[in-house]
């Protein structure tokens, strides 16, 4: 069965995004253009555009499409930005910010990983997505300061080199706490200063390297 993607995204932009107080229009329009279902399992296609989180393998996740949109509007993304993702995973987040900023340059750690999004943003033809193998919590200097970066996996506190690679007036939302549950906390640098909040409760898979919870 051919199924109707846009109508499934319209309807998860609707109920899941905008309905529960997202209204940044560039950001809502980002999701109804990106094809969530090519970065899942194809296996996992009828639930591509559900409200919940899904396996990429190898113990990862892509995160729950709300998620994905609240921590994008926390990074406040301006059309000049270049972004540092940290843990590609499936690159839809990379994928959703391709749309919304100048550059994103985004890091994973497991190699395969990053081989399929490399090759979906070829597919995709996003060609504004820069990515690499290696430890994203240190972030990556050759490209810094960054206006925005997002960590995607749960830190047990802030990363001291991102803090450091984050442009003045630039956000880094990230989350940080336990292993087990983390606050999203959304950080703006004024000079020497940084100014922090916190968004929300969340659950992400930690974050690992010299800067997270260690090499496993
Ligand atoms: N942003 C992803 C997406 O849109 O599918 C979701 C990412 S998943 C929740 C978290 C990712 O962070 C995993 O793929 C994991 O391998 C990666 N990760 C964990 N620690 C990392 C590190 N130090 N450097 C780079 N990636 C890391």
């Amino acid at each position: 069965m051919t199924r109707d993607y846009p109508q499934a995204r319209a309807r998860m932009v609707e109920t899941q995004l905008r309905r529960r107080g997202l209204r940044d229009a560039r950001v809502l329009e980002a999701f109804l253009r990106v094809p969530r279902h090519r970065f899942v399992d194809p296996a996992l296609d009828g639930e591509a555009y559900a409200d919940r989180a899904l396996p990429i393998g190898f113990g990862q996740t892509i995160s729950q499409p709300y998620m994905v949109a609240l921590m994008t509007c926390a990074l406040a993304p301006e059309r000049h930005d270049r972004v540092l993702e940290v843990g590609t995973g499936s690159g839809y987040q990379a994928a959703i910010l391709s749309r919304l900023v100048h550059t994103v340059f985004t890091i994973e750690r497991i190699a395969p990983l990053a081989e399929r999004a490399r090759a979906l943003f070829r597919e995709l033809d996003l060609t504004n997505v820069i990515e690499r193998v290696g430890d994203g919590s240190i972030g990556w200097i050759s490209y810094a300061p960054y206006q925005g970066i997002i960590v995607t996996a749960g830190a047990p506190e802030i990363p001291p080199s991102l803090l450091a690679q984050l442009a003045d007036g630039g956000r880094l939302v990230v989350p940080a706490g336990s292993r087990a549950n983390q606050s999203l906390l959304v950080v703006t640098r004024r000079g020497e200063h940084y100014e922090r909040r916190e968004e929300t409760a969340c659950v992400f898979v930690p974050l690992l390297g010299k800067e997270g919870w260690g090499d496993d």
